[in-house]
């Protein structure tokens, strides 16, 4: 099936208001060209080297969202144009931002990702740090970092009870930590191929599907 015809799929089981990131992650110019001409404009990668060449490629109005692992010293690469940074899992991650935003006079939006899978592989903040952190007042002093909200990975299983509960801390997370920031904390990014359909019955706002739209790819 092509991409037009996938993404379309895609779209007409998601709610209003539900957003969806297209995980273009491997696949070529191409393919996210032929997702753009349907209408798609958030686009998800996860290595900053990728993000930039195909930022630097196609169209200006894309918004990049890096949902990947994202080392410090790769934050400069991707500070002047990225759109959301999904993956902010410490504070030094954050710290980081913070100083290549101001750099670029920017202020960048960012998720904060918390750890809920079982798999000890998965990145992301352990709930108790992450709120001891909140509390410190630390964003409070970053003006160049904008917090929408929180983002997390499901565990990898066909289990759906341990999927959902998974979907449940991130939305009680996500509830916990809103008081803090305000308004603008709106985003809980849950949900990928796999899962997305459950995610949205668990409250997430954005859901990050790639295979099932571009097909398989070589790496998670
Ligand atoms: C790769 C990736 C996705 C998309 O995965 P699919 O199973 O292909 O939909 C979503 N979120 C993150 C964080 C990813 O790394």
């Amino acid at each position: 099936m092509s991409v037009t015809r996938q993404l379309e799929a895609v779209r007409r089981t998601l709610p209003e208001g539900v957003r969806l990131v297209a995980v273009s992650k491997t696949h070529p110019l191409e393919a996210i060209g032929e997702a753009y001409a349907a209408g798609q404009r958030h686009f998800g990668e996860s290595r900053p080297q990728e993000l930039l060449a195909k930022y630097e490629a196609l169209p200006r109005d894309i918004r990049w969202h890096m949902i990947g692992h994202l080392q410090t010293n790769k934050v400069r690469l991707i500070a002047p144009f990225v759109s959301l940074i999904e993956s902010v899992d410490s504070a030094r991650l954050a710290e980081t931002i913070q100083r290549e935003a101001a750099r670029c006079g920017r202020t960048i939006d960012v998720l904060l990702e918390l750890h809920v899978a079982r798999e000890a592989s998965k990145t992301g903040w352990q709930a108790d740090e992450l709120d001891a952190y909140v509390r410190s007042g630390a964003f409070g002093r970053m003006d160049a970092v904008r917090v929408r909200g929180v983002m997390g990975i499901a565990s990898h299983t066909e289990e759906e009870a341990v999927v959902r509960r998974d979907f449940e801390a991130l939305r009680e997370a996500f509830e916990r930590l809103r008081p803090a920031f305000g308004e603008a904390f709106d985003t809980l990014s849950m949900g990928m191929s796999d899962d997305y359909r459950l995610a949205v019955t668990c409250g997430s706002t954005s859901v990050r599907v790639g295979s099932l739209i571009f097909g398989e790819r070589s790496y998670r």
